[in-house]
């Protein structure tokens, strides 16, 4: 993650390489951690005692390499078979292999074969990948309120481009919170010649998820972690569905190894529990709306949001401005300095509690 002094033995390309800057994880007594999207409830307590019980002698062992028990349990949950599934470490794993497994490094700057495609703001991590790659990056501009562009409105208007070899598109997305209509992404997919990733890292935060096209159409493939939904960031689990080939094609250029054992235990004691963690996001969503409603009384302006985190405008302040005032008062939210989202913040959705907690701190900030 060292941006300014690389190796002269490195590669030009790592060498010019803007490093992804992921979200602060400051060890400060007593900090609101609002700043990443990490679930505020703990796992189950099944996943706790699951991970547990495998710290033993196991541990000298290899785990699975296939992790065939979890593919087993989600091709039951998903209504689908275990080869349509590829478990990887981390969602962000299967956005590096997607890259690699499906892209040309660029010969030339606009082939389409050569290039990964995403909405602009979306997560950030997606044009490092393609940098690292050596593939070129079409962002499309998003309108100011972070719709999904219609079909007619993308190929006239915003050089999207439908050859693309791979277009990654984050279903709600980050930072805006925006989902989008499965039925518009259908219609996107099926428009599409190359690869269509959709990435629902915060999909269970919303209304309606578009698992289905990845098992009807062959150029979907869909993203899922346990990081956010499932209070599991430290274990580092996500997965892919798709066609069987598009499984096929990452399950061969990923690490043998790619998923350590506690990950793979822990994500399957996961499953077997999935009415706490519905309960869970049951109480996030109704904090996210009272919260949403607390700052509009206090003049935040808020998109409205299908996700566990919201994006808004603060009245007065500029939101940089925000951003140090709140953690004065030990409260980390995350600021952007992208010119489409410069003027909000993005707020994780805690506990109630730390979202009454933050609504008194913007009230102490506004009076001071
Ligand atoms: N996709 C999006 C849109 C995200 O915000 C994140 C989390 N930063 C990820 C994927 C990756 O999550 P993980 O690697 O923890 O599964």
């Amino acid at each position: 993650m060292m941006t300014s002094s690389s190796s002269s033995y490195a590669r030009p390309l790592v060498r010019r390489l803007q490093a992804y800057v992921p979200g602060e994880q400051p060890q400060i007594e007593g900090l609101i951690k609002l700043n990443t999207n990490e679930n505020p409830f703990p796992p189950s307590r099944k996943v706790l005692a699951a991970v547990k019980a495998a710290v033993d002698d196991r541990l000298r062992l290899y785990p699975n390499p296939t992790s065939a028990a979890l593919r087993e349990a989600l091709a039951r949950l998903h209504g689908c078979r275990p080869e349509n599934i590829v478990v990887t470490n981390g969602s962000d794993e299967l956005l590096a292999l997607a890259v690699r497994a499906f892209v040309e490094p660029a010969r030339t700057r606009h082939s389409p074969r050569s290039m990964v495609q995403f909405f602009d703001p979306s997560y950030s991590l997606y044009p490092v990948l393609a940098e690292i790659h050596g593939a070129a990056v079409n962002p499309v501009p998003l309108p100011p309120d972070f719709a999904l562009p219609s079909l007619r409105e993308l190929r006239r208007e915003r050089h999207w481009d439908f050859a693309a070899a791979l277009s990654l598109i984050t279903s709600p997305n980050a930072p805006s919170g925006r989902a989008y209509a499965t039925e518009a992404l259908e219609r996107l997919c099926r428009a599409q010649k190359g690869l269509v990733l959709i990435d629902e890292a915060y999909v269970d935060f919303a209304e309606e998820d578009a698992l289905a096209l990845a098992l009807r159409l062959p150029n979907v493939l869909v993203a899922r972690t346990f990081s956010k939904a499932y209070s599991l960031c430290f274990q580092r689990v996500g997965y892919g569905v798709a066609h069987p080939d598009t499984v096929a094609a990452l399950d061969k250029i990923r690490d043998s190894y790619n998923v350590n054992g506690l990950g793979q235990a822990a994500a399957l004691a996961t499953l077997d529990d999935l009415p706490y963690y519905r309960q869970n996001f049951q109480i996030i969503i109704n904090t996210r709306e009272e919260l949403t409603r607390e700052l509009a009384a206090l003049g935040f302006a808020t998109f409205p949001s299908q996700t566990n985190f919201i994006l808004t405008r603060p009245p007065r302040f500029p939101a940089e401005r925000w951003l140090e005032k709140l953690r004065e008062r030990k409260i980390l939210v995350r600021w952007f300095q992208h010119p489409a989202v410069r003027d909000c913040l993005r707020i994780t959705i805690g506990t109630p509690r730390e979202a009454r907690a933050l609504v008194l701190a913007a009230r102490a900030i506004l009076a001071d």
